[in-house]
């Protein structure tokens, strides 16, 4: 299944799925979901309510809710009532989850990239905060800021979390996912790489430099995300093309080594590196610039462009 976020009629934001290339909504089917008591527990000790809709209220209802949700889907494609639902193009995507709690990134998780930069391969996964304000959606405009001249790409399989995920070990790691989305880890170099010391955080977290989506592609379509290949094109010229099998840090170690330390919560967002190629170890640099078009692709999860200006 494929699931948006998107602005509707009114601008609301609706959250809905996507089937034969037409959007079924299920705001009203996800705001009547029930959370489980245990989950609303855990958020209430902290002061918490949970959310009230949208794809955060959805992940938090549970892995019985996202099969339901299938059903609902499974049924209107089944009594013609997807015929009579509106066309993908119709609709603004936003980012399938416009406001992750948390974005966990990991540098470095590509031999081929490691090898680029000129540093030995860490021993241990390289934990990057890119904070939940820089979320873009799909098709976006960024801007690159005043005063910024690196502005480089950097393609990444996102994995979206659906449990609270703590002490996780790896061979039970891949049930805390939810599912997966496409994302660009855009950073301005100059923040990372000409300082001391690096500013790696606010350089990759800067207003719209983490494009997201298109959509959540549950996990129930990608059995192995160590099979897939991920991409980034600039203007139509291919920079980045790698496999998801050369990460030096699986999925599911990622997750088992994360939740170690910290608990992971539906909704959160793991970016999980990027293959080589991208713009600041090029020679020369590639940087990207006003007017270029970025396209990140991972294959059986999807397409994401952004327009950077
Ligand atoms: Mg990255």
């Amino acid at each position: 299944m494929k699931l948006v976020s998107y602005r509707g009629p009114g601008d609301a934001i609706r959250v809905g799925a996507v089937a034969q290339g037409r959007l079924i909504d299920l705001t009203g089917f996800v705001a009547g979901l029930q959370i489980p008591a245990e989950r609303a527990a855990r958020l209430a000790v902290r002061g918490l309510e949970p959310p009230a809709g949208g794809m955060l209220r959805l992940l938090y209802a549970g892995a019985d809710a996202l099969q339901a949700a299938g059903r609902v889907v499974a049924a209107a494609a089944g009594d013609g009532t997807l015929e009579r639902c509106p066309t993908l193009d119709q609709m603004t995507l936003l980012a399938p989850i416009p406001r992750p709690g948390k974005i966990v990134a990991v540098g470095r998780n590509y031999a081929d990239h490691a090898k680029e930069t000129g540093v030995d391969p860490f021993e241990k996964p390289r934990i990057i905060a890119k904070l939940a304000s820089s979320v873009a959606g799909p098709g976006a405009t960024v801007r690159r800021p005043v005063g910024v001249e690196k502005m480089d790409f950097e393609a990444e399989l996102a994995v979206v979390i659906g449990e609270f995920a703590s002490g996780v070990s790896r061979a039970r790691a891949l049930d805390a996912v939810a599912g997966y989305t496409v994302l660009n880890d855009l950073s301005a170099r100059e923040f990372q790489f000409d300082v001391a010391p690096p500013q790696t955080t606010f350089a990759k977290s800067m207003d719209g430099f983490c494009p997201m989506g298109p959509w959540l592609v549950t996990r129930d379509e990608i059995p192995d995300p160590q099979a897939l290949e991920v991409s980034c094109h600039v203007n139509g010229t291919r920079m980045q093309h790698g496999q998801t099998a050369d990460m030096i840090f699986s999925v599911a170690r990622l997750i088992e080594y994360v939740s170690q330390y910290m608990t992971l919560e539906p909704g959160d967002v793991l970016a999980t590196g990027t293959p080589a190629g991208v713009g600041a170890f090029r020679k020369p640099p590639v940087w990207l610039a006003p007017g270029d078009r970025v396209r990140v692709e991972v294959t059986r999860v999807g397409a994401l462009e952004t327009l950077i200006e």
